[in-house]
């Protein structure tokens, strides 16, 4: 790749000051999935968006915008080339469509569902404000310094319901006030919360990162802003919510639809490795499903961009780290290949491989082993593709390019398209 290919997202991880030499704070990790926080929404957000059919809120910047069916038709995405050198001369404005051509002034709102007053309690109860210089690394806003730019604010938006609760705020459904009413996925997070972890760097790398990066299977971020206690992220709408949700009620999914997710996830990670960056922190809690049961990678707490260095780094969740961190080496983007064998287990059989409920450390002893052991009832294809995946020596691992022509991947691929329908 090229060094202007690169440029936005280099200059923004070196205006950051971004190291990776260990000083981070890691993710507070344990032996035990997490359990997941309840959203307060009982109403299924596909009747909801079914029964006031409108284009998907941004589909018009990349295409066709139109509806089929009941179901909301996301129109092609951008070209994934090209575009971390594009995002940096992208203003607010002009990722952002014009309405006229979006939405014919006759079509209905489309229902965000009842707002709870969460945002409001939240800032009494919660959050005081930041002073000094971490009031000026949290000053994030990503229509400062652009030529044409929006200003973006809490006002700007109608509040629907809650959609979950993150570690540093809630995230809820919002319709922006101004036409063409698009609809977004608005996450707060809490300045002071922030400090207190430590992780201000973290969170604007995160936030730069994804800022960057265009692609299907990757969760969007269209903006940022900030008032003086919190910063909101304007993020695209994930209709179908938590993946891990989905697992967690069918305890395992088909071979299919399987395969159809791990085809998503391995072309959203050729996408983020061709632009230099690791995702580090695979695993299904980091995963979203949009409105056409497509998955978008929604978390990018861990990735690092990474100019050909290694990094020694621990982090990760225990059950997917890589022999190689577990044991403390330098590690590479292979990790993410680690990731995709633990994932393509965990669809299938519910629970990841080196699950260890003695504890911490003997999972590690079967991560560093490599003790897998695949249940008779995963096909053969399947288990051919984990084996290659889940290999002790990271140069062994399958590479995603052949990832990508592997039987069991191939053999479930709907045609014409590598992605969406997975249900
Ligand atoms: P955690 O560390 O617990 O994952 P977090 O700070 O990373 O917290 P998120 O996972 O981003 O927060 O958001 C919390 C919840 O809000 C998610 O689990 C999901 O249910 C919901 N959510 C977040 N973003 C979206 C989105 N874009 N579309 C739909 N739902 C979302
Ligand atoms: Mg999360």
């Amino acid at each position: 790749m090229s060094s202007t290919q690169v440029a936005g997202l280099t200059k923004a991880v070196h205006d950051l000051s971004i190291t990776d030499n260990g000083t981070k704070q890691p993710k507070e990790r344990s032996n035990i999935r997490p359990t997941h926080k309840p959203t307060s929404s009982t109403s299924s957000i596909t009747k909801l968006l079914s029964k006031h059919a409108a284009p998907h809120p941004f589909s018009a910047s990349a295409g066709s915008g139109t509806t089929a069916g009941n179901r909301i038709a996301l129109g092609p995405h951008a070209s994934s080339t090209n575009l971390l050198k594009k995002s940096s001369q992208i203003s607010l404005k002009s990722q952002i469509p014009s309405p006229v051509k979006v939405v014919k002034k006759t079509t209905p709102l489309v229902d965000i569902g009842k707002y709870d007053g969460g945002l409001e309690a939240d800032n009494v109860e919660r959050g005081e404000k930041v002073y000094g210089d971490a009031a000026k690394e949290l000053a994030l806003d990503s229509s400062y310094g652009k030529p044409q730019h929006v200003e973006w604010r809490l006002t700007s938006f109608d509040i629907g319901r809650p959609l979950g609760k993150g570690k540093f705020g809630r995230v809820y459904m919002v319709r922006t006030k101004c036409e063409p009413h698009y609809i977004l996925a608005l996450k707060t997070l809490y300045k002071s919360e922030i400090v207190q972890s430590k992780v201000e760097k973290q969170i604007r790398r995160e936030i730069e990162i994804q800022q960057n990066l265009r692609h299907p299977h990757v969760l969007r971020l269209y903006g940022y802003f900030h008032d003086e206690k919190r910063i909101f992220l304007m993020l695209e709408f994930a209709g179908k919510g938590e993946l891990y949700k989905q697992l967690h009620k069918a305890g395992s999914f088909s071979e299919r639809r399987s395969s159809r997710y791990i085809a998503q996830m391995t072309d959203a990670l050729r996408y983020l490795h061709s632009k230099h960056v690791i995702h580090r922190d695979i695993k299904p809690e980091n995963l979203l499903i949009g409105i056409n049961g497509e998955l978008k990678i929604g978390d990018f707490g861990w990735s690092v961009h990474a100019p050909g260095n290694r990094r020694t780094t621990l982090c990760g969740t225990l059950d997917y780290l890589p022999p190689e961190m577990v044991e403390g080496r330098d590690h590479s983007e292979k990790v993410d290949l680690w990731a995709l064998g633990v994932l393509t287990y965990e669809f299938l059989c519910g629970v990841p491989p080196f699950e260890d409920m003695s504890g911490y450390n003997a999972t590690y002893k079967r991560i560093a082993k490599v003790d897998l052991k695949i249940p008779p009832h995963v096909s053969a294809e399947a288990r051919d593709l984990i084996t290659k995946l889940l290999q002790y020596n990271p140069e062994k691992r399958l590479a995603l390019d052949k990832v990508a022509v592997h039987p069991w991947i191939v053999k479930y691929q709907p045609r014409g398209h590598s992605n969406g329908d997975t249900a």
